[in-house]
């Protein structure tokens, strides 16, 4: 894409956030005179009005559970207008870690169009600062199982829906991005297998290749703690102009021989870079001199991996990718140069209709002990361009695929305006985690802590590869148990102190005072062998879960037994928080 056109792109969506609110209406019109003569919105008497008044009048705010009936039937096969008025191509599968279980979501063309017109809006904005010329992008992506529905319609993550579609190929080709492995690699139908080749095949085209990129920055550290194991292999690989007999997949063996040829001089090069470095930092400049900078999501639940990325690309930017959803995308970070953890993005106002839900702390009350989700007060929704910056929100989202005023249970915080549309900054998903009686913390509230207590690791030239939580009531008062994974075995003596850290950086006043009065057990650090948090991330991939889109569950509930019991299994020490002891 030349420079021209990629003034165009900004310009076009200049053009589309200067009056946010007019394109709001216009792309409500649109959905709902697309589909308009569906069931559902003639369900709730609509009667083919396209105003957001009346929208929100007949058509309430619902949650996943109240659609599910209705996309169920589209997956057995209902073919009539059920949801949208041109049939739904596909169903998207969501990762499943952040709610416990994989959604089902329509899927269809303007999904894969919204996506790839996100594509284009970030990288304009991101190749004004950070110009790239011709060239590749190493790209850990990776395409998960397909599965037919009752009713044939394909059955996948939305990464994969969108991975196979032409518009996605043609459009990194446009953006430079065109991802170094061949499609074999990118569908294998073993993980290890596709990381172990995009690394090779990384390595191969290491001087094309300008970006290096993944959908969630989990990905990218994951393939690097895995390039540290097998990098002497992948130099024999190279050498030798041989694939390595642990590619055993016919496709994918044949599809990266082709590319491989002896090449000792680049072996040597590879191999020589890599003995120098120290505790491997800066090796993605290292090895891929011509790269610009390192892209993904880097916010919300990948914040704990940024530190190891940042160790890992040395010099070179992070930045932060867009912000979407298996439901839809929602906004381009079209401030590249901020710092990943400071992110903020520019809701694009034309891939569907946005409404924000007023959050506010209850000041002074207490939690119900049933409660599942942060509890909030809520207000009335409120549209696109009447957010208030500084202040938090619930989005709704009204897309071109079935979905109408659909909450999708985030919580955002609005950072500012790029001209009329908010830019959000990310702040968690809305349920709750930790709870045992009036306590509440969320998976934030969880990451503060653990960044907090892994700060006395430093000293030990230590690091948390990896954690989650539980909530043990088998014993009485129940308490919370944290669970590590560390970089090497250490001695019990700073994991004690972590305990205290930990116990006592959960700040929320319900459990601060629970803890007091003894009405919570001391806290529970529990330390997991080597390689656990790699044994649940295949346990998620064999149910269908797809390595682009993985996000470690942070929370793991009684109702999670394969999980928990991966983890137990795998405990090498425990040390309960002294923090309140009397
Ligand atoms: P999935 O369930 O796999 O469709 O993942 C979608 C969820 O990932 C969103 O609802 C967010 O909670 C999270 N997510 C997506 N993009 C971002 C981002 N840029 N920053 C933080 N969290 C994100």
């Amino acid at each position: 894409m030349r420079v021209v056109s990629l003034e165009g792109v900004i310009d076009e969506f200049e053009a589309l956030t200067k009056d946010a609110g007019r394109t709001q209406r216009e792309t409500l019109q649109k959905i709902l005179e697309q589909n308009g003569e569906t069931e559902y919105l003639h369900k709730f008497g609509l009667g083919g009005r396209t105003d957001p008044e009346s929208y929100k009048a007949c058509i309430p705010l619902v949650t996943h559970c109240d659609l599910e009936p209705y996309i169920q039937r589209i997956a057995d096969g209902d073919t009539s207008p059920v949801l949208t008025g041109k049939p739904i191509s596909s169903i998207s599968l969501s990762s499943g870690t952040t709610q416990g279980r994989p959604k089902f979501i329509p899927f269809n063309d303007e999904l894969v169009r919204s996506t790839m017109q996100m594509y284009r809006t970030s990288f304009a904005f991101r190749n004004r600062e950070y110009p790239i010329g011709n060239g590749k992008a190493l790209q850990f992506i990776y395409g998960s199982k397909q599965a037919k529905t009752k009713g044939g319609l394909i059955a996948t993550t939305a990464t994969t829906n969108v991975y196979r579609s032409e518009q996605f190929k043609r459009t990194m080709k446009d953006i430079q991005s065109q991802c170094t492995s061949p499609d074999e690699v990118i569908f294998g139908s073993d993980f290890q297998q596709s990381l172990y080749c995009h690394l090779l095949c990384g390595l191969i085209y290491s001087d094309e290749v300008q970006i290096i990129s993944s959908t969630f920055a989990h990905s990218i550290v994951h393939a690097f703690r895995t390039f540290e194991q097998v990098w002497e292999e992948l130099c024999t690989d190279i050498r030798e102009g041989v694939l390595s007999s642990r590619i055993t997949l016919p496709s994918v063996r044949e599809a990266v021989s082709k590319l491989l040829s002896p090449n000792p001089s680049l072996a040597d090069s590879i191999w020589s870079k890599c003995v120098r470095l120290s505790n491997w930092y800066g090796v993605i400049p290292a090895l891929w001199p011509n790269a610009k900078y390192v892209y993904g999501i880097m916010t919300g639940s990948m914040e704990p991996y940024s530190k190891k990325l940042r160790h890992y690309a040395g010099r070179l930017p992070l930045m932060s990718a867009d912000y979407g959803s298996s439901e839809g995308w929602i906004g381009a970070n079209v401030n590249p140069s901020v710092p990943p953890e400071l992110s903020s993005f520019a809701v694009l106002p034309n891939i569907g209709y946005f409404e924000f839900i007023p959050l506010e702390k209850p000041k002074g009350q207490q939690l119900a002990k049933t409660a599942s989700t942060v509890h909030y007060t809520e207000y009335e929704p409120v549209g696109l361009t009447q957010v208030e910056v500084g202040k938090e929100y619930e989005i709704v989202i009204t897309n071109f695929a079935g979905l109408y005023r659909y909450r999708l249970g985030d919580v955002v915080r609005v950072a500012g305006f790029h001209n009329s549309t908010p830019e959000l900054q990310f702040i968690c998903r809305r349920s709750l985690m930790l709870s045992i009686n009036i306590d509440k913390n969320t998976e934030k509230d969880l990451q503060m802590v653990v960044q907090e207590a892994a700060k006395l690791l430093a000293a030990e030239k230590l690091e948390v590869v990896d954690f989650t939580s539980h909530v043990d009531t088998s014993t009485e008062p129940g308490h919370y148990v944290i669970f590590w994974e560390l970089s090497s075995d250490t001695t019990g003596e700073v994991l004690r102190s972590c305990s205290d850290i930990l116990d006592l950086s959960f700040v929320d006043a319900g459990y601060v005072g629970s803890r007091k009065t003894g009405a919570i057990g001391a806290l529970e650090l529990r330390v997991v062998r080597r390689g656990t948090f790699e044994k649940i991330l295949e346990h998620y991939i064999g149910l269908g879960a797809a390595l682009s889109q993985y996000k470690t569950p942070r929370f793991v509930g009684l109702s999670n037994n394969k999980v928990l019991q991966i983890l137990c299994r795998n405990v090498t020490g425990c040390y309960f928080s002294t923090a309140y002891a009397v």
